[in-house]
């Protein structure tokens, strides 16, 4: 890997002195989906025109990558129903090992299948694709329409053009929670790595998410009477905490928001499709970088990134609790999950 280039700006240190390494993009709020969990049926997507351009988000993305950003994940909605998202991918893969330690994405896997190979060839090796469900009908059910054939088509598409494929299920009360440890045991079987969610309160969905809300604590217990678990330290700059299944090459995450909370190691920030910079999934502080660019330039942005910083709050506030308004207005598909 090629030595880090010199910074040209002073690096991204938060007031609760934690470094920021780790940019979240969300190249669109679009989606082919609606998981039930994450948006109403009818959502309203912003017009085209609200998005940043393909070369505004490189632009951004570089400055970051100038002020020590070494990571860099592009998600949405669905980053693969954006037209231009092979080219980003270009672009930003070019500096993989040369700036940028790595270039990733999460998905839900349903155009997988056309783009692994591109992807590959910018330089992203690893990938995060969604699976709730291996059950068509209940597939269905969760996604409101999506076929899990073509999900899994996508995943093996993936895994033959040389990414490493880790699984990531939101575990959902009366919904797949009886089938957590059969997700568990097809991902060994195919040899990915599985990182299992609580449902966070972003954004109005039709439904109450507390009726959905599963404790992974609780989750946790059941899995290790059922497979040989072993803790393990890996970080990989994420909130997860990991396991092994012993024995095997893969590895179990949990990411719990609302039963473990992760803030002090958040290296992090999230960067919208309409060119706003979230400090926190759960707060409602942005800075809008998009306006700064278009009216400033370079200078412009690294002051509006300054800004930014000094508003990254010490820890989220989730919590699900019975009728109660969701933590914060967006969804999660408008920062960028
Ligand atoms: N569409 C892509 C996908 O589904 O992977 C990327 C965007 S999606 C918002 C990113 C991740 O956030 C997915 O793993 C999804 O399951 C998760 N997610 C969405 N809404 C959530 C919520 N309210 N609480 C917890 N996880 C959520
Ligand atoms: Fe779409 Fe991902 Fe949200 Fe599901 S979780 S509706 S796939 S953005």
């Amino acid at each position: 890997m090629a030595d880090r280039p010199p910074l040209t700006a002073p690096p991204l240190v938060d007031r609760h002195g934690r470094t920021i390494s780790y940019l979240r993009i969300s190249v669109t709020d679009r989606c082919d989906l609606r998981c039930r969990y994450c948006m109403a049926e009818q959502m309203t997507f912003l017009p085209r025109s609200a998005l940043l351009k393909l070369e505004e988000i490189a632009i951004i993305a570089e400055r970051f990558m100038a002020r020590g950003v070494r990571k860099i994940r592009l998600s949405g909605g669905e980053p693969l129903v954006r037209r231009d998202v092979d080219e980003l991918v270009q672009r930003l893969g070019r500096h993989v090992g040369d700036g940028l330690d790595e270039l990733t994405m999460t998905t839900n896997g349903t155009r997988l299948a056309d783009h692994a190979p591109s992807l590959v060839a910018a330089g992203m090796r690893r990938i995060n694709v969604s699976l709730d469900s291996l059950d068509p009908e209940r597939f269905r059910y969760i996604t409101r329409h999506g076929d899990v054939a073509r999900v899994l088509d996508g995943i093996a598409a993936a895994r033959d053009a040389g990414l490493a494929v880790k699984i990531n299920t939101v575990a959902l009360r009366g919904l797949n929670e009886d089938e957590l440890p059969a997700i568990l045991r097809w991902c060994v079987a195919e040899g990915h790595d599985l990182t299992l969610i609580e449902t966070m309160p972003l954004g109005a969905i039709d439904e109450d998410r507390t009726d959905r809300f599963l404790p992974l604590t609780g989750v946790l217990d059941g899995l290790r009477a059922m497979f040989p678990l072993r803790r393990d330290d890996h970080r990989t700059g994420g909130p997860a905490r990991y396991w092994r299944v012993e024995g095997t090459g893969t590895r179990l995450g949990f990411i719990s928001p609302l039963t473990a909370n992760f803030c002090d190691g958040c290296n992090r920030v999230r960067l919208t499709t309409e060119g706003k910079l979230y400090m926190c999934l759960g707060h409602e502080d942005q800075v809008d970088l998009k306006a700064a660019l278009r009216d400033g330039g370079i200078a412009a942005l690294d002051e509006a990134i300054d800004l930014a910083l000094s508003l990254k709050p010490a820890r989220h506030d989730f919590r699900i609790a019975p009728g109660a308004a969701p933590a914060v207005r967006r969804h999660m598909s408008v920062t960028g999950g």
